[in-house]
């Protein structure tokens, strides 16, 4: 039995999907306009394990995960860098797709990108217009979120609280200040395609919307993101949705991760507290990084600092060493499991690999790492593993390997005590050699 937190219920409940024989999930994905940061990563990681978890349980998930392709900010950086438009989604993409698979982020069932479905958005606006839920004022098409019984039911928040967290400038063409925005005109500078309100683009909330309807259909089970996206964005979402669709459509749970912190404060640029997953994998294996994502609970705010991917990859050092030519042949230890369907709480699921780890049931150990989505490298590639610019990890592949070359020579001259102080001087710096008839193989002690 799977128990989740749902946002809606606020309360830990038990999964009964909609369709036992299929189950739908949709997390909303990135905005690309520039590097994932570390904030980003925690939705995709938390929700990677969940639809793992998920295709244990159940024998089909379709698992939707958006690309974000038009957006202000991406028309904002285009403006400030010179870059065309498609140039920056095209590259931010590629960085992200890395990204995740360094992370070990599986790819989703489906990746819809919202310049794809812009006529699908179009279609859906045209039905919550008709069923007045939306009017057109000067090319721009807006939500009337008075027409709406429930709005505000996700984020619980009350009228006062939703005008004020509107955040848009209160524009004149509004008529009421929490309206939003369905579509917008674009002037010829900026991306926009024909509609029936003139040429233009959509807003952010009802790409969701349609993307999620065109690949899961009216009503699915899951829909996550993280929790700063329950205002407006969610909260949004589901009035377009059930607005145009009926009331009880769309999502019938919703999953949020809590706030990440970075090094106990508020990432900014300015702190120097903010990270890129780029930046990071230079500096860290993307295992290490996981881990680190996965100590905490994902209800919980998450305190990202260094020293726990440094931690984090203390750890893995130790499980590699421990799982070298241990084949996993089963799915996930009991334990692990049970801790995964209990909410997805990684943190205990974590203390039950610690403790296999403990008493050196290696095969355990192995098989529930890897279905955290760790573990999953050769031990010899982990432990070849080296930073750029980390003192955690001098020396370098190319010094470690320059020295082998030159042991060997040593040794085919016989001058062993050139090639024992060799070995000793790397043995100092945690690199042991090993000989074998193929020649000698190095790995980080
Ligand atoms: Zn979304």
């Amino acid at each position: 039995m799977l128990m989740i937190h749902d946002t809606l219920s606020r309360s830990k409940v038990k999964f009964t999907p909609i369709d036992e024989e299929h189950i739908r999930i949709y997390v909303c994905g990135p905005t690309v306009y520039d590097y994932a940061h570390i904030g980003n990563a925690r939705p995709a990681v938390i929700f990677d394990v969940l639809v793992c978890l998920l295709r244990q349980l159940y024998s089909r998930v379709t698992y939707v995960r958006n690309i974000t392709d038009v957006d202000d900010k991406i028309n904002a950086r285009a403006l400030e860098t010179g870059k065309g438009i498609s140039e920056i989604t095209a590259s931010t993409t590629k960085f992200f797709h890395n990204d995740m698979k360094a992370l070990g982020v599986e790819k989703p069932d489906v990746e819809p990108r919202a310049t794809d479905h812009i006529s699908d958005m179009i279609e859906l606006i045209e039905v919550l217009i008709e069923k007045n839920h939306a009017y057109v004022v000067d090319g721009h098409v807006l939500f009337s979120v008075t027409s709406m019984k429930n709005y505000g039911n996700l984020s619980k928040l009350d009228k006062r609280e939703i005008v004020a967290g509107a955040r848009i400038d209160v524009a004149p063409y509004k008529s009421d200040p929490s309206d939003f925005v369905l579509w917008k005109p674009s002037t010829s500078n900026v991306p926009g395609w024909d509609s029936p309100w003139g040429r233009g683009r959509p807003g952010w909330h009802i790409e969701c919307s349609a993307m999620s309807r065109k690949h899961l259909g009216e009503a699915f089970d899951i829909h996550g993101g993280g929790q700063d996206l329950i205002f407006p964005h969610h909260e949004n979402e589901i009035a377009q949705s059930t607005c145009a669709f009926g009331e009880g459509m769309f999502a019938k749970y919703w999953m949020h991760n809590g706030y990440l912190m970075s090094e106990g404060e508020k990432m900014s640029k300015s702190l120097g507290n903010f990270y890129t997953v780029n930046e990071l994998l230079n500096e860290f294996p993307g295992e290490s990084i996981r881990l680190a994502l996965l100590q905490t609970h994902y209800r919980q705010p998450l305190d990202f600092t260094k020293d726990n991917i440094l931690e984090a990859r203390r750890s893995l050092d130790r499980w590699y060493r421990m799982v070298d030519k241990i084949e996993v042949t089963s799915g996930p230890p009991e334990s692990v499991r049970a801790a995964l369907c209990d909410d997805m709480n990684t943190p205990q699921a974590l203390a039950e690999i610690h403790k296999f780890a403990r008493i050196g049931d290696t095969e355990s150990l192995l098989a529930g790492a890897q279905f955290l989505g760790l573990v999953k490298q050769d031990p010899e590639e982990w432990f070849k593993w080296a930073s750029i610019g980390s003192e955690e990890c001098f020396p370098t592949d190319t010094a470690i390997e320059a020295l082998i070359n030159e042991r060997s020579k040593a040794r085919q001259e016989k001058n062993f005590a050139r090639s024992d102080a060799i070995r000793d001087e790397l043995a100092a710096q945690g690199i042991i050699l090993e000989d074998g008839s193929g020649g000698t193989t190095w790995r980080r002690g």
